[in-house]
């Protein structure tokens, strides 16, 4: 024990090994069919057609007459013209009739437009006596109707792949009658916490023990990346224990995430087990917090040892999970609200190693977080972090830097 992280590599070379690794382990994504009902949030996997017309029929969008168009020309508040009632032509119903010259059919909103009529007066313009209607103003060809298949025509595309499926695209989708749609597989995460001192958060508080923050924390974040977390539990600080819930959890999942033991001091023995039934690729990054990472395949998926301080394996997940995850998931990385300010006091940093600095925003200014990566609580403080370069050890007060959010 005691050993020393032997290869500790940049942050750069350790993205083009891990975005290899996705390519080669996880793409193309795979694809489902889910009902439309489940399908909000998700990205589609491949362009929709509609396999109708939209709408469907020439459809009246007002209340009204249908009536030809040339027959109301001319027609005032003085000068009506007058037409003669033929049926009455309910949303839902089929008109049966005809319209001819000189006749008219009383026709509701969402019906049907009946043969030889070309237009619709609203029935504000008009005035009934028994079955003759009085007609206050012309009306101009297709006025108030909606052409069939002026929304979409039949065969074109609805909805393109990878879109994301919003509550405007679902509507879309079900006016197209379609009921199904394939969309991209969420990859499967587990996730497992160990340490002799974790237990499950509750009322319940023994001493020298601590609650599980980091399998919570976790699956909100893998959620976040449009992928489905399984929570798998505590495991004790034991070889042998640890080895059979890696190896059980690997087959449920298409990724592994553990929290903790990947320091190289006594009691870290996550190395060991994925040494023995699988390979390391990487244990060890120049990054601060988060050195003690590791990165291993069992059976063709990836494992990823997140350090078991909750600040670090956030940060960690953040850097080199998310933005592969979104990826796969259709979501790409956008970050929204980056924002340039001041920052508010001296920060030192570590030299060597790129420093992720936690900040919180006040009066216009980054106010750096000065608690240890243990601290939980200035995570869930925290607006966003900065992004040291590793050759500067000062960032002076007022210097201007980039805040990214974590979520
Ligand atoms: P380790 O990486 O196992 O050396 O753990 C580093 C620190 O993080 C220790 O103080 C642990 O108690 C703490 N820690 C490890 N795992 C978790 C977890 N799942 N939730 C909260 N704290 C943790
Ligand atoms: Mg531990």
């Amino acid at each position: 024990m005691g050993r020393e992280f032997l290869n500790l590599i940049d942050i750069s070379t350790a993205h083009k090994i891990i975005n290899n690794l996705f390519k080669e382990i996880y793409q193309p994504p795979k694809i489902e069919e889910v009902e439309l009902e489940d399908a909000y949030g998700r990205i589609l996997a491949q362009d929709v057609k509609s396999p109708i017309d939209l709408p469907p029929f020439n459809r009246a969008s007002r209340d009204g007459y249908a009536v030809r168009a040339e027959d109301t020309f001319k027609a005032s508040e003085d000068n009506p013209k007058i037409l003669e009632c033929i049926e009455t032509i309910e949303a839902g119903s089929i008109p049966r009739k005809k319209i001819r010259r000189g006749y008219c059919s009383r026709i509701s909103t969402g019906a049907p437009v009946p043969e030889g009529a070309d237009a619709i007066i609203m029935v504000e313009y008009t005035e009934e006596e028994g079955d003759k209607i009085l007609i206050y103003k012309s009306a101009y060809p297709n006025q108030h109707i909606a052409l069939k298949g002026s929304d979409i025509s039949k065969n074109d595309t609805i909805s393109k792949k990878g879109a994301l499926l919003s509550p405007e695209k679902i509507g879309a989708l079900s006016a197209a009658g379609i009921t199904k749609v394939p969309v991209i597989t969420k990859l499967k995460i587990g996730i497992l916490s160990t340490g002799n001192e974790l237990i499950e958060p509750s009322d319940d508080w023994n001493p020298g023990k601590i609650f599980d923050s980091n399998s919570h924390s976790i699956a909100a974040a893998v959620k976040n990346c449009g992928c489905k977390p399984k929570i798998l539990g505590i495991v004790k600080d034991d070889h042998r224990e640890l080895q059979k819930a890696i190896q059980s959890s690997i087959r449920e999942c298409d990724i592994l995430i553990t929290s903790g033991g990947t320091s190289a001091g006594a009691g870290d023995i996550l190395r060991d087990i994925i040494d023995n039934i699988g390979e390391v690729i990487i244990h060890g990054i120049s990054i601060k917090p988060g050195k003690p990472t590791l990165i291993g395949k069992i059976d063709e998926k990836l494992v990823f040892g997140l350090p078991g301080f909750p600040v670090s394996a956030l940060i960690i997940f953040n850097v080199f999970l998310r933005p592969y995850l979104m990826e796969l998931s259709g979501k790409s990385l956008r970050y929204k609200y980056v924002r340039e300010l001041p920052l508010a006091q001296r920060l030192h940093s570590s030299k060597g190693r790129v420093h992720y600095a936690l900040v919180k925003i006040k009066d216009g200014k980054a106010h750096p977080i000065l608690k240890d990566s243990g601290a939980i609580t200035s995570l869930a403080d925290a607006d966003g972090y900065i992004k040291i370069p590793k050759n500067v050890e000062i960032l002076e007060e007022g210097s201007i830097v980039k805040i990214l959010p974590f979520f």
